[in-house]
């Protein structure tokens, strides 16, 4: 029987799919993203897999891949589009490749034209396809950069993917509305940029015509997924245990509000905003203790080292850099409250508005 999970990064609205083999207990990654390597190892573990295979659908523009740091942690292999340009795979995939889970198998389909590497892997029995960026749930990946071709996407949806049959379920690498899943009729109906009577002019013309912003993390995302996700230094990231962090590409680990508010006894919080922020419209986390970020290398004596400290600011940006500094200053158990007081406030977590300002400093 086939296992099958669908996980979600809210960073990139990245959708990193787990198909394993039930008998034998083996499975792979679809596209697999950096900071939630710790999410994947876990449920892989809990679940009593062994990951055999990470497999990128195409070199992303939006996300590290976590290819590299799973093959560090659970010992997996690093497989992509030959067409791709990566260094450091262990298989590079062509058209008509399989890559074996056990009893079950992924056929692979070239189908570029979002970027010249893109693949689409199409379950053993016809049943799903995972179409990366080639084919989004109404729509499609863009094509104005990594050697994007409209023309070349249109028959790679057209021959490839369209070619399916109608009731094969379609899991694409993204969604941003929500959306989980698809199929091949669904999309050769209803899709606005290449279903119903359009044709290639009709597409391309939609495609040239998009007008996008530069995405924001493709200077940091593209060179380190052409190494596979391995870091410029070439070092995995010692392993914090005290709570569930994840680690950004940058170096920084970070704790999830949700944990935050349920454990906030067991930790020291330390609120690096300027006075005035801590009152305004944000307000402040009730057991903070606030230490503006020039401050806190003279203030973190006062610390204990035992106790771990999050940090907290706006947007997560300056509690980043106040990480760093309290390590420098000796301290261990460090982490970034991931999106700041923003991320808090827009998951409800409770604050107070105001702080006796003069009692603090
Ligand atoms: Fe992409």
């Amino acid at each position: 029987m086939l296992i099958f999970r669908q996980m979600f990064d809210t960073q990139s609205s990245t959708y990193t799919y787990l198909l394993a083999d039930s008998e034998s207990r083996v499975c792979v990654l679809i596209d697999p993203v950096f900071e939630q390597v710790h999410r994947d190892a876990s449920f892989i573990s809990e679940l009593g897999l062994e990951l055999l295979w990470t497999l990128d659908t195409h070199v992303h523009a939006d996300h590290v891949t976590g290819a590299w740091l799973l093959k560090q942690r659970l010992g997996s292999r690093v497989a992509l589009a030959a067409a791709g340009g990566a260094e450091g795979a262990d298989r590079y995939l062509q058209h008509g490749d399989i890559v074996e889970f056990g009893a079950r198998h992924l056929k692979v389909r070239a189908t570029p034209g979002h970027t010249n590497g893109c693949l689409t892997y199409v379950l053993d029995d016809d049943t799903r396809a995972f179409t990366g960026d080639a084919l989004l749930i109404r729509g499609c990946g863009r094509t104005d950069f990594q050697q994007g071709d409209a023309r070349q996407l249109y028959h790679s949806i057209k021959e490839q993917i369209f070619s399916l049959p109608d009731n094969c379920q379609l899991w694409p690498a993204h969604d941003y509305r929500g959306a989980t899943m698809t199929t091949v009729c669904e999309e050769r109906r209803y899709n606005p940029r290449i279903g119903g009577e359009l044709s290639e002019s009709d597409f391309t013309g939609y495609l040239a015509n998009l007008g996008l912003p530069h995405p924001k993390q493709i200077d940091i995302a593209v060179p380190a997924n052409l190494r596979c996700g391995k870091p410029e230094s070439g070092v995995a990231p010692a392993e914090p245990d005290w709570a569930p962090l994840s680690l950004t590409f940058g170096g920084i680990w970070e704790v999830a509000p949700q944990w935050l508010e349920e454990h906030a006894d067991e930790v020291q919080i330390v609120d690096v905003r300027e006075p005035d922020e801590v009152v305004g419209p944000l307000g402040h986390i009730a057991a903070a203790i606030r230490v503006p970020l020039a401050h806190l290398a003279e203030k973190a004596e006062e610390f204990s080292k035992e106790k771990p400290v999050v940090t907290v600011c706006r947007a997560g940006g300056r509690s980043a850099q106040a990480t760093v500094i309290l390590q420098r200053k000796g301290f261990e158990k460090v982490a970034n409250l991931a999106g700041g007081m923003l991320r808090w406030n827009a998951g409800q977590h409770p604050t107070q508005g105001s702080f006796d300002y003069d009692a603090g400093l």
